[in-house]
């Protein structure tokens, strides 16, 4: 939204026209697509010797057999298991206490019920609505989804009551292209939290669609993975599941899911993971109920637009759900 807004000024538009596709791809058509190399080196010490990123290692030279490019995790390599352990279960705790962004506040934040939105702003009748809500207590669905479906309320309105309601843009999927963006994390996540990755501006923007209801949770767990400013929005319905079918089509980054029962024995599993692919970089993020390690496993799957992969060579995801 930040970004956005500031966009916006310099072109001096209202945030409410950027849903108008000829509007949009004027304000994006400064952004350009630019290939990066990311840094993931650990440090070397003065006399040019990789360093163990275990604070409390004493043993860093006992291990001379070790390779001294990988495994890295989290831009740190550790000089053997025992360090990478402690290293996992240093970033496990980080994440495990980082407060999900919305987790207290959106869950108990008053929002104003969309038919009730929609109603004030004079885009649905009392007669559209009460007939929603008597369909909704039949047969359950979701509000937004009757109105459009069985009521004739034009599916632009519906868009325009959700983003309002969310205080998000109205976000088009022009420019979006399924075969960048499978790969931008595990399709379990698009199932789960109905993210859509739609595209980069400007190799430092990802700009993620939902349906209905956007997490801010996960796309900080998101952001932190890409490392790319990731910004949010509402997407048409229709427009929405035709790119995330052709999403779902597209090959996707290497994903093994895995269940874990708790904290302590996933710093273990991850740790053999770490030890047996040998990664030259990896990172960690919780996404609610899940943990999502990635790994580069050679150097020239370290090219993208942030820590975007450009590709699914060399590249793996582990996905472990708590349960
Ligand atoms: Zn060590």
């Amino acid at each position: 939204m930040l970004f956005l807004g500031k966009k916006m000024e310099e072109h001096g538009m209202d945030v409410s026209m950027v849903d108008s596709p000829e509007v949009a791809s004027s304000i994006w058509k400064d952004d350009f697509y630019s290939s990066s190399v990311i840094p993931h080196v650990p440090a070397l010490s003065n006399s040019g010797r990789r360093v163990c990123g275990n604070i409390q290692c004493t043993g860093s030279w006992s291990a001379p057999w070790r390779n001294r490019k990988r495994p890295v995790f989290e831009t740190q390599w550790g000089c053997s298991g025992r360090c990478v352990l402690e290293l996992v279960r240093a970033a496990l705790r980080r994440e495990s206490g980082e407060k999900a962004v919305d987790e207290d506040v959106s869950q108990h934040q008053h929002r104003m019920p969309l038919g009730l939105l929609l109603l004030s702003q004079g885009w649905i009748t009392h007669s559209q609505l009460q007939n929603a809500l008597r369909i909704q207590r039949g047969q359950g669905g979701r509000i937004g989804e009757i109105l459009i479906a069985e009521c004739g309320v034009n599916a632009d309105y519906v868009a325009r009551g959700l983003s309002l309601q969310w205080n998000r843009p109205v976000l088009g999927a022009h420019g979006f292209s399924p075969r960048s963006m499978a790969l931008v994390m595990p399709k379990v996540f698009v199932e789960q939290f109905g993210m859509l990755p739609l595209r980069v501006a400007g190799s430092r923007i990802l700009y993620v669609g939902f349906e209905d209801r956007p997490d801010a949770s996960v796309l900080f767990g998101l952001e932190r993975m890409s490392e790319l400013r990731v910004e949010s929005g509402l997407v048409k319905t229709e427009e929405y599941h035709a790119a995330l079918r052709s999403l779902l089509e597209d090959k996707v980054v290497e994903t093994r899911e895995e269940f874990c029962g708790e904290v302590d024995a996933l710093a273990v599993r991850i740790t053999a993971v770490l030890e047996q692919k040998q990664p030259v970089a990896s990172r960690l993020v919780r996404m609610r109920q899940f943990y999502w390690l990635r790994l580069w496993l050679e150097t020239r799957s370290l090219r993208g637009f942030g820590n975007l992969p450009q590709s699914s060579e060399d590249m793996m995801d582990y996905v472990f759900r708590m349960s």
